[in-house]
């Protein structure tokens, strides 16, 4: 697979913390893109489906799920579905971000992979619809659907979040949408 970033550990893309893959690579290009770095087909980092598994199954005890994002996964649909199809078999539960509508999923013969995902949010990115009142999406045409029984009862924040990580060297990586960078900054002042 073309991956763009790897968090191992996050609790802003899902319920819980979760495994984040950022693939690399995406073919919608929504005017207004937050990651339009992770657009390019070029090779980013290159890892096999069994890679990763190995990489996750290294964080299992620490993680509740794995989340996918982009970049546009389902551009890299068959090795996507066998990712998804080996976390679920190893009780991780499974969350997708595409900008691909749900009619789109079915027409382009990738229906299969609502078997093998617990959260799918669809939709191109609008920017004249932003919004950071509502939890995982960044344009209110945007849709979240809980696929499996599994997180059938979760509330849905009526905010988005962003996360900050210090690591021991002192780097800072932030993650998220934020409204205001400077409001960012003066956080970590
Ligand atoms: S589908 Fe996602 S990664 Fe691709 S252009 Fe739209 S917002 Fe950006």
């Amino acid at each position: 697979m073309n991956i763009a970033h790897i968090e191992e550990h996050s609790f802003i893309y899902g319920p819980g913390c979760r495994f984040v893959i950022w693939v690399q690579g995406c073919s919608i290009r929504c005017k207004g893109c937050w990651n339009r770095e992770m657009w390019s087909f070029e090779d980013s980092i290159i890892l096999s489906v069994n890679e990763l598994i190995a990489k996750i199954a290294d964080e299992n005890e620490f993680i509740e799920g794995v989340t996918l994002l982009g970049g546009e996964p389902l551009d890299q649909y068959e090795e996507v579905s066998e990712l998804l199809k080996e976390c679920r078999k190893n009780g991780l539960t499974t969350m997708l971000f595409t900008g691909y509508e749900m009619p789109e999923i079915y027409e382009n013969g990738m229906s299969a992979i609502l078997d093998t995902t617990d959260i799918l949010i669809t939709g191109r990115y609008k920017e004249d619809k932003r919004t950071i009142n509502r939890q995982w999406i960044g344009s209110t045409n945007q849709q979240i659907h809980f696929i499996s029984e599994h997180y059938k009862d979760y509330q849905i924040d009526n905010g988005n979040y962003v996360e900050l990580t210090l690591n021991v060297n002192g780097q800072c990586t932030i993650l998220g949408f934020p409204e205001e960078i400077k409001e960012v900054m003066r956080i970590r002042s």
